[in-house]
Protein backbone atom coordinates (compact mmCIF):
# COMPACT_ATOMS: atom_id res chain seq x y z
CA UNK A 1 0.00 0.00 0.00
CA UNK A 2 1.26 3.50 -0.90
CA UNK A 3 2.15 5.94 1.76
CA UNK A 4 -0.01 9.02 2.45
CA UNK A 5 2.91 10.86 4.26
CA UNK A 6 5.11 13.48 2.53
CA UNK A 7 8.24 12.68 0.76
CA UNK A 8 11.28 14.13 1.17
CA UNK A 9 14.74 13.14 -1.06
CA UNK A 10 17.87 14.11 0.34
CA UNK A 11 21.17 13.68 -1.23
CA UNK A 12 24.42 12.79 0.36
CA UNK A 13 22.42 11.25 3.02
CA UNK A 14 24.28 8.40 4.34
CA UNK A 15 26.21 10.10 7.12
CA UNK A 16 27.15 13.61 8.03
CA UNK A 17 24.71 16.55 7.13
CA UNK A 18 22.38 14.68 5.18
CA UNK A 19 22.27 11.76 7.24
CA UNK A 20 20.67 14.41 10.39
CA UNK A 21 18.73 15.66 7.84
CA UNK A 22 17.13 12.76 7.17
CA UNK A 23 16.93 11.83 10.48
CA UNK A 24 14.76 14.86 11.45
CA UNK A 25 12.82 15.19 8.51
CA UNK A 26 11.69 11.27 9.20
CA UNK A 27 11.21 12.87 12.77
CA UNK A 28 8.78 15.40 11.61
CA UNK A 29 6.63 12.73 9.27
CA UNK A 30 8.18 12.35 6.07
CA UNK A 31 9.02 9.47 4.05
CA UNK A 32 12.68 9.73 3.04
CA UNK A 33 14.52 8.95 -0.42
CA UNK A 34 18.04 8.38 0.45
CA UNK A 35 20.57 9.38 -1.73
CA UNK A 36 24.71 8.04 -1.60
CA UNK A 37 27.06 7.37 -3.93
CA UNK A 38 28.72 4.46 -2.93
CA UNK A 39 28.95 3.54 0.57
CA UNK A 40 26.63 0.55 0.71
CA UNK A 41 27.18 -0.26 4.48
CA UNK A 42 26.58 3.51 5.95
CA UNK A 43 23.38 3.81 3.82
CA UNK A 44 21.87 0.66 5.21
CA UNK A 45 22.93 1.77 8.49
CA UNK A 46 21.23 5.61 7.78
CA UNK A 47 17.76 3.37 6.56
CA UNK A 48 17.72 1.30 9.81
CA UNK A 49 18.24 4.40 11.95
CA UNK A 50 16.01 6.43 9.49
CA UNK A 51 12.83 4.27 9.48
CA UNK A 52 12.79 3.74 13.31
CA UNK A 53 11.00 6.90 13.31
CA UNK A 54 8.09 4.70 12.02
CA UNK A 55 8.37 6.12 8.17
CA UNK A 56 9.86 4.30 5.29
CA UNK A 57 13.33 5.18 3.54
CA UNK A 58 14.07 4.27 0.33
CA UNK A 59 18.05 3.79 -0.87
CA UNK A 60 18.62 5.32 -4.12
CA UNK A 61 22.65 5.35 -4.81
CA UNK A 62 23.20 7.17 -7.72
CA UNK A 63 26.31 9.83 -8.61
CA UNK A 64 24.74 13.61 -8.59
CA UNK A 65 27.24 14.34 -11.25
CA UNK A 66 25.72 11.74 -13.76
CA UNK A 67 22.53 13.30 -15.24
CA UNK A 68 21.96 9.95 -16.90
CA UNK A 69 22.07 7.81 -13.68
CA UNK A 70 20.26 10.58 -11.84
CA UNK A 71 17.39 10.12 -14.34
CA UNK A 72 17.39 6.61 -14.68
CA UNK A 73 16.71 5.99 -10.74
CA UNK A 74 14.79 8.87 -10.35
CA UNK A 75 11.95 8.74 -13.20
CA UNK A 76 10.55 5.61 -12.80
CA UNK A 77 9.62 6.65 -8.76
CA UNK A 78 8.65 10.40 -10.12
CA UNK A 79 6.28 8.41 -12.45
CA UNK A 80 4.58 7.06 -9.20
CA UNK A 81 5.18 9.81 -6.60
CA UNK A 82 6.42 13.38 -5.96
CA UNK A 83 8.46 14.59 -3.30
CA UNK A 84 7.36 17.19 -1.54
CA UNK A 85 10.98 18.63 -0.11
CA UNK A 86 14.52 17.85 -2.18
CA UNK A 87 17.52 19.09 0.00
CA UNK A 88 20.36 19.18 -2.50
CA UNK A 89 22.68 18.21 0.04
CA UNK A 90 25.43 16.05 -1.84
CA UNK A 91 28.89 17.85 -2.06
CA UNK A 92 32.89 17.19 -1.76
CA UNK A 93 35.65 19.34 -1.41
CA UNK A 94 39.18 18.68 -3.10
CA UNK A 95 41.17 21.69 -2.10
CA UNK A 96 44.06 23.33 -3.82
CA UNK A 97 45.31 26.83 -3.68
CA UNK A 98 44.00 27.35 -7.82
CA UNK A 99 47.83 27.60 -9.11
CA UNK A 100 48.12 24.26 -8.32
CA UNK A 101 45.04 22.92 -8.51
CA UNK A 102 44.05 19.79 -11.16
CA UNK A 103 41.35 20.55 -13.68
CA UNK A 104 40.21 17.43 -11.98
CA UNK A 105 40.19 19.02 -8.67
CA UNK A 106 37.76 22.09 -10.10
CA UNK A 107 36.04 19.74 -12.34
CA UNK A 108 35.16 17.03 -9.50
CA UNK A 109 33.86 19.46 -7.25
CA UNK A 110 31.95 21.78 -9.47
CA UNK A 111 30.35 18.80 -11.04
CA UNK A 112 29.06 17.18 -8.05
CA UNK A 113 27.85 20.25 -6.21
CA UNK A 114 26.33 22.41 -8.90
CA UNK A 115 25.89 20.06 -11.33
CA UNK A 116 24.24 17.50 -8.68
CA UNK A 117 22.27 20.54 -7.87
CA UNK A 118 21.03 20.95 -11.69
CA UNK A 119 20.82 17.19 -12.66
CA UNK A 120 18.65 16.43 -9.31
CA UNK A 121 16.23 19.47 -9.13
CA UNK A 122 15.99 19.36 -12.40
CA UNK A 123 14.68 16.07 -12.83
CA UNK A 124 12.34 16.48 -9.71
CA UNK A 125 11.07 19.96 -10.38
CA UNK A 126 8.27 18.86 -13.39
CA UNK A 127 6.73 16.58 -11.04
CA UNK A 128 6.78 19.58 -8.33
CA UNK A 129 5.08 22.71 -10.85
CA UNK A 130 2.64 19.24 -11.59
CA UNK A 131 1.89 18.84 -7.82
CA UNK A 132 1.74 22.62 -7.16
CA UNK A 133 3.70 22.71 -3.99
CA UNK A 134 7.37 21.58 -2.91
CA UNK A 135 10.27 23.03 -0.74
CA UNK A 136 13.87 22.89 -1.95
CA UNK A 137 16.57 23.24 0.35
CA UNK A 138 19.86 23.84 -1.31
CA UNK A 139 22.99 23.47 1.26
CA UNK A 140 25.63 25.71 0.11
CA UNK A 141 28.55 27.03 3.00
CA UNK A 142 30.40 30.03 4.45
CA UNK A 143 32.69 29.06 1.95
CA UNK A 144 30.34 31.26 -0.58
CA UNK A 145 29.98 34.21 1.59
CA UNK A 146 34.03 34.41 2.73
CA UNK A 147 37.29 34.29 1.52
CA UNK A 148 39.30 31.35 1.85
CA UNK A 149 42.15 29.92 0.34
CA UNK A 150 42.66 26.53 -1.57
CA UNK A 151 38.99 26.43 -1.69
CA UNK A 152 38.47 28.35 -5.38
CA UNK A 153 36.46 25.67 -6.68
CA UNK A 154 34.25 25.10 -3.37
CA UNK A 155 33.51 28.52 -2.93
CA UNK A 156 32.67 28.94 -6.85
CA UNK A 157 30.34 26.11 -6.56
CA UNK A 158 29.02 26.93 -3.37
CA UNK A 159 28.59 30.61 -4.39
CA UNK A 160 26.75 29.33 -8.11
CA UNK A 161 24.29 27.46 -5.25
CA UNK A 162 23.09 30.80 -3.88
CA UNK A 163 22.51 32.45 -6.84
CA UNK A 164 20.97 29.26 -8.24
CA UNK A 165 18.66 29.53 -5.38
CA UNK A 166 17.76 32.91 -6.22
CA UNK A 167 16.72 32.65 -9.60
CA UNK A 168 14.92 29.33 -9.23
CA UNK A 169 12.91 31.00 -6.13
CA UNK A 170 11.68 33.72 -8.76
CA UNK A 171 10.89 30.86 -11.09
CA UNK A 172 8.59 28.51 -9.19
CA UNK A 173 7.53 30.92 -6.78
CA UNK A 174 3.76 31.36 -8.19
CA UNK A 175 3.64 27.13 -8.59
CA UNK A 176 3.92 27.58 -4.63
CA UNK A 177 7.82 26.21 -4.64
CA UNK A 178 9.75 27.42 -1.88
CA UNK A 179 13.76 27.90 -3.02
CA UNK A 180 16.18 28.52 0.28
CA UNK A 181 20.02 27.67 1.35
CA UNK A 182 20.78 26.97 4.06
CA UNK A 183 24.77 27.68 4.81
CA UNK A 184 26.69 25.78 7.85
CA UNK A 185 30.07 26.85 9.32
CA UNK A 186 32.35 24.45 10.29
CA UNK A 187 30.18 21.19 11.47
CA UNK A 188 31.58 18.17 12.58
CA UNK A 189 31.84 15.59 9.67
CA UNK A 190 34.21 13.23 7.89
CA UNK A 191 34.22 15.97 5.49
CA UNK A 192 36.47 18.76 8.00
CA UNK A 193 39.30 16.00 8.16
CA UNK A 194 42.70 17.08 7.93
CA UNK A 195 41.76 20.77 8.52
CA UNK A 196 43.30 22.42 11.48
CA UNK A 197 41.06 22.31 14.28
CA UNK A 198 42.31 23.94 17.15
CA UNK A 199 43.31 27.12 14.32
CA UNK A 200 39.66 27.18 13.34
CA UNK A 201 38.18 27.35 16.85
CA UNK A 202 39.44 30.83 18.42
CA UNK A 203 37.44 32.27 14.89
CA UNK A 204 34.31 30.83 15.95
CA UNK A 205 32.54 32.92 18.60
CA UNK A 206 30.36 30.37 19.99
CA UNK A 207 33.97 28.36 20.49
CA UNK A 208 32.78 25.07 19.19
CA UNK A 209 32.38 23.57 15.78
CA UNK A 210 28.59 23.00 14.86
CA UNK A 211 26.55 19.37 14.85
CA UNK A 212 24.86 18.02 12.20
CA UNK A 213 21.38 17.94 13.60
CA UNK A 214 21.96 22.19 14.34
CA UNK A 215 21.89 22.46 10.59
CA UNK A 216 19.09 19.51 10.41
CA UNK A 217 16.42 21.72 12.48
CA UNK A 218 16.87 24.54 10.35
CA UNK A 219 16.44 22.54 7.46
CA UNK A 220 13.51 20.80 9.31
CA UNK A 221 11.84 24.89 9.76
CA UNK A 222 12.38 25.75 6.00
CA UNK A 223 10.42 22.29 5.06
CA UNK A 224 7.31 23.26 7.54
CA UNK A 225 4.41 24.91 7.32
CA UNK A 226 6.24 27.77 9.44
CA UNK A 227 8.29 28.27 6.80
CA UNK A 228 5.82 29.64 4.18
CA UNK A 229 6.40 33.31 3.26
CA UNK A 230 10.77 32.30 3.26
CA UNK A 231 11.76 31.90 -0.53
CA UNK A 232 14.29 32.99 -2.47
CA UNK A 233 17.29 33.65 0.83
CA UNK A 234 19.94 32.02 2.01
CA UNK A 235 20.75 31.48 5.53
CA UNK A 236 24.20 31.36 7.58
CA UNK A 237 24.72 28.45 10.36
CA UNK A 238 27.97 28.69 11.71
CA UNK A 239 28.26 29.64 15.32
CA UNK A 240 28.75 33.54 15.14
CA UNK A 241 31.22 34.48 12.35
CA UNK A 242 30.26 37.13 10.41
CA UNK A 243 30.82 37.27 6.44
P1 LIG B 1 30.31 14.13 4.33
O1 LIG B 1 31.58 14.02 3.58
O2 LIG B 1 30.29 13.81 5.78
O3 LIG B 1 29.16 13.27 3.61
C1 LIG B 1 28.98 13.43 2.25
C2 LIG B 1 27.75 12.67 1.81
O4 LIG B 1 27.53 13.00 0.44
C3 LIG B 1 27.89 11.17 1.87
O5 LIG B 1 26.63 10.60 2.12
C4 LIG B 1 28.35 10.81 0.43
O6 LIG B 1 27.97 9.48 0.04
C5 LIG B 1 27.54 11.81 -0.36
N1 LIG B 1 28.10 12.15 -1.66
C6 LIG B 1 29.32 12.67 -1.94
N2 LIG B 1 29.45 12.83 -3.27
C7 LIG B 1 28.29 12.40 -3.83
C8 LIG B 1 27.82 12.29 -5.15
N3 LIG B 1 28.58 12.66 -6.18
N4 LIG B 1 26.59 11.77 -5.37
C9 LIG B 1 25.81 11.37 -4.34
N5 LIG B 1 26.20 11.47 -3.05
C10 LIG B 1 27.44 11.96 -2.80
O7 LIG B 1 29.84 15.66 4.09
P2 LIG B 1 29.10 16.69 5.06
O8 LIG B 1 27.95 16.03 5.69
O9 LIG B 1 30.10 17.38 5.89
O10 LIG B 1 28.59 17.77 3.99
C11 LIG B 1 27.26 17.76 3.49
C12 LIG B 1 27.06 19.06 2.70
O11 LIG B 1 27.28 20.17 3.57
C13 LIG B 1 28.02 19.23 1.54
O12 LIG B 1 27.37 19.86 0.47
C14 LIG B 1 29.08 20.16 2.11
O13 LIG B 1 29.73 20.89 1.10
C15 LIG B 1 28.23 21.04 3.00
N6 LIG B 1 28.98 21.71 4.05
C16 LIG B 1 29.62 20.99 5.03
C17 LIG B 1 30.31 21.67 6.02
C18 LIG B 1 31.01 20.97 7.14
O14 LIG B 1 31.68 21.65 7.93
N7 LIG B 1 30.92 19.66 7.27
C19 LIG B 1 30.39 23.14 6.02
C20 LIG B 1 29.67 23.77 4.95
C21 LIG B 1 29.00 23.07 4.01
P3 LIG B 1 29.11 8.32 -0.06
O15 LIG B 1 29.66 8.15 1.32
O16 LIG B 1 28.37 7.11 -0.57
O17 LIG B 1 30.15 8.86 -1.02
Amino acid sequence: MTSTRKIALVTGASRGIGFAIAKQLAQDGFDIWLNYRSNHQAAQEAKKIVEEFGTTCTLLPFDVADSKAVQEVLNPLLAKQTPYALINNAGIRKDNLLIFMQDKEWTDVISTILGGFHNVTKTVLAAMIHAKQGRIVNIASSAAHAPVPGQTNYSAAKAGIIGATRSLAAEVAKRNILVNAVSPGFIETEMLEGLPIDKILPLIPLHRLGKPEEVAHLVSFLCSEKASYITGQAFQINGGICV
